[in-house]
């Protein structure tokens, strides 16, 4: 799947690198590895993890005449090794349910990915309750209602307007009452009024210890994967105040920057769980470093 995701990255990425050796091999010097760093950046991976990409590459070859295979090879173990720490794998708490909170900028595709999420989580057997936290979006609402229709799961919501806190608190409340696996809950992703958007969310997170001490047990922070490193950037004030315990990369399939992946971890320091991949049901799969530093250059 997320090789699939990855196509656009792939071709962009590939080629360049692949247009690095015209002949049989290339020796391992500064002009090579100047060109493979410039080659490397061209996909948003920013200039730190291109850097260890680049001293690896020299580290084992300078000097040396290398074949394509090896370098790709290297460059696949490097991506391996910077985010070995990510994994697609949602905490849990010990008894049900596991509260998650979802958090973002609008228009990062927090609500598409909410709705996958949920169909991930309900498709592997879990029961889930879906809370309408972003009150003040009329349009967020009805989507999120239409996703839990299609997924067939409770929804709560609460009036135009409500406050957002009392909604995550009733929808804690109703997964606790029918015994549900997960209760995941939308917040508002209004970036003009940010500093009121910080005391909301902290808001959202008091009420909801109050109702399950502990919870919420994971704040996922959805990314825009197509927005370009100001935007990821931005994010990181709400990752901050919201206490963020990891990252859904939405839009990962619309992006020739797939290397963005990198930054994000080095910036984060959040591992990325998941990543969007299409607008249908089925496309968020869970990160699995491995299989996206294989997609991003085979
Ligand atoms: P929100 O404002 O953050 O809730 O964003 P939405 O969930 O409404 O998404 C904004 C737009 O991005 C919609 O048109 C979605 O269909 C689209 N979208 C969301 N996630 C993905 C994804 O992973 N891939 C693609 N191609 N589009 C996505």
């Amino acid at each position: 799947k997320i090789a699939g995701g990855l196509q656009k990255t792939r071709r962009v990425l590939g080629t360049d690198i692949r247009d690095l050796f015209k002949s049989e091999g290339r020796l391992v010097d500064d002009d090579f590895l100047g060109e493979l760093f410039a080659r490397l950046i061209r996909t948003d991976m920013g200039t730190g993890p291109a850097n260890k990409i680049r001293e690896e590459v020299a580290k084992q070859y300078r000097g040396r005449v290398v074949h394509l295979e090896e370098v790709i090879q290297t460059i696949t173990q490097e991506i391996r090794s910077q985010l070995s720490q990510d994994h697609g794998e949602l905490a849990k708490n010990d008894s049900p349910p596991t509260v998650v909170l979802v958090v973002g900028v609008n228009g990062s595709g927090k609500t598409t990915s909410i709705g996958k999420l949920s169909h991930y989580l309900h498709a592997n057997g879990h029961s889930l309750v879906l809370g309408a936290g972003d009150t003040f979006r009329a349009a967020a609402v009805e989507q999120l209602t239409i996703w839990a229709g299609r997924i067939g799961c409770e929804i709560v919501t609460g009036k135009s307007g409500a406050d957002p806190a009392s909604v995550a608190y009733q929808t804690v409340d109703k997964a606790i009452e029918v015994g549900a696996d997960y209760a995941i809950i939308d917040t508002a992703g209004r970036l003009q009024t940010q500093s009121n958007l910080m005391q909301e969310l902290q808001k959202i997170r008091k009420v909801i210890d109050k109702r399950l001490p502990g919870a919420p047990h994971e704040v996922l922070l959805v990314l825009d994967a197509t927005a370009g490193q100001n935007a990821i950037s931005q994010a990181k004030g709400f990752s901050e105040a919201a206490g963020c315990t990891g990252i859904v990369l939405a839009k990962l399939d619309g992006s020739a920057k797939g290397g963005v992946v990198l930054p994000i971890r080095e910036q984060f320091q959040l591992p990325v769980k998941f990543v969007g991949l299409g607008e249908g049901m089925e496309d968020m799969a869970a990160f699995d470093p491995d299989s996206f530093a294989d997609a991003l250059l085979k």
